[in-house]
């Protein structure tokens, strides 16, 4: 079979290698859709793992062939994937910090090498300790939309380390694929979002999506610096009469001088964290979702967390136990996913997949390898 294997930093090929062979307990799924997911770039340019590997774990497809004692799913159906499951039951699962479990830092999803997910290959082996991560996908669903499903639970995930009631208030910034998910699924709790991006199609989207306010930096700033500070530009809101003022003229105006309940950073910006602390109010919290480079040494004023009790949380991946929401949010379409993928690349073209997720356009958001077995249009 073809498979895009990954030989070190930034050098990805298109190899033919062995369809991998399945045990008895295990299936084999050819491969619809895998997203491009930014934890997968990481690796891939930065070569935190040793090569050879076959990346790709937002995966969707159709199984081919089940192992003989696998009972639970049969050849033909459609599914997607979940590379991690936790144990539940080890001391990191009785604290429900599933992220942190052994058996879920092991990647049970392979298409040859060292596990790394696979979904860049025809065909993919799903071990047994993942296939209660394993979800049909309803026939009115896309391959599209199941390889979503991943993403979507690990915003699902971080919405509920909020502490949060309806009508609060809270920052989204940045507004890509993650940033529109967590709007969305804050809209649909009842959270008032101000939704904030430098590209202006994708502040329509949040709009689209539930935000109760979006704005964008008025700046010369280019659209992929990684490291604006909102401090110093100034924001026009499109549906007010409240222009030319910084974002926290902003929310001091439209929390009445409280301050933001929340604040979610999707966007990898010491300052904006740092900035986001101030607007948050007292006891309120700061999310930290993009920030997952090591080694960077940012001064905080701790005193905000001590005095002001203003919490720092982080989250990262995804919470097997909200699988079957995560499943209705995306299947219903209350979160349409689909809105969010604007790019397909074909298997052999999955560097050039890669390049454009990392170098994000005004028209670019969810990038995908799409193998298209049977793939409806929608
Ligand atoms: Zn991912
Ligand atoms: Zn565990």
């Amino acid at each position: 079979m073809r498979a895009v294997v990954y030989r070190g930093p930034n050098d990805l090929r298109l190899e033919t290698v062995p369809v991998p062979r399945i045990g008895p307990e295990d299936l084999l799924v050819r491969v619809a859709v895998c997203g491009v997911c930014p934890t997968d770039i990481k690796k891939i340019q930065y070569g935190t793992l040793p090569p050879p590997r076959i990346f790709g774990h937002e995966t969707a497809g159709t199984i081919v062939r089940a192992g003989s004692r696998v009972r639970q799913f049969k050849v033909g159906e459609r599914v997607a994937l979940h590379h991690h499951v936790p144990c539940l039951e080890c001391h990191a699962c009785r604290h429900h910090a599933f992220a942190q479990c052994a058996q879920y830092k092991r990647t049970g999803i392979t298409a040859g090498f060292e596990p790394a997910g696979g979904g860049y290959a025809e065909y993919v082996r799903v071990m047994p300790f993942v296939l209660p991560g394993v979800v049909r996908i309803p026939a009115r669903n896309s391959f599209l939309e199941g390889a979503m499903l991943e993403p979507v639970n690990t915003v699902l995930k971080a919405v509920k380390r909020l502490a949060l009631l309806r009508g609060d208030k809270v920052l989204v910034a940045g507004q890509g694929p993650i940033g529109l998910m967590f709007t969305r699924l804050l809209a649909l709790q009842g959270t008032r979002v101000v939704a904030t991006d430098l590209l202006s199609t994708r502040l329509e989207l949040a709009r689209e999506f539930g935000a109760a306010a979006v704005y964008r930096p008025e700046s010369k700033v280019q659209p992929h610096a990684s490291s604006f500070t909102f401090h110093a530009l100034r924001f026009t809101h499109p549906a007010s009469r409240i222009t030319d003022c910084t974002l926290t003229t902003l929310v001091h105006q439209l929390t009445r001088g409280r301050g933001l309940d929340a604040a979610v950073i999707a966007v990898p910006s010491d300052s904006v964290v740092r900035e986001a602390q101030a607007m948050v109010r007292g006891a309120g919290q700061v999310l930290l979702f993009s920030h997952t480079r090591r080694g960077d040494q940012t001064p905080l004023d701790l005193a905000t967390v001590c005095v002001d009790e203003k919490d720092l949380i982080g989250s990262y991946s995804a919470d097997f136990r909200l699988q079957a929401e995560v499943a209705r949010l995306v299947f219903t379409r209350k979160l349409d996913a689909r809105r969010l993928i604007t790019h397909r690349f074909p298997l052999d073209q999955t560097a050039a997949a890669i390049e454009l997720a990392s170098h994000p356009t005004a028209e670019s958001l969810k990038i995908v390898v799409a193998q298209g077995f049977g793939e409806k249009s929608g």
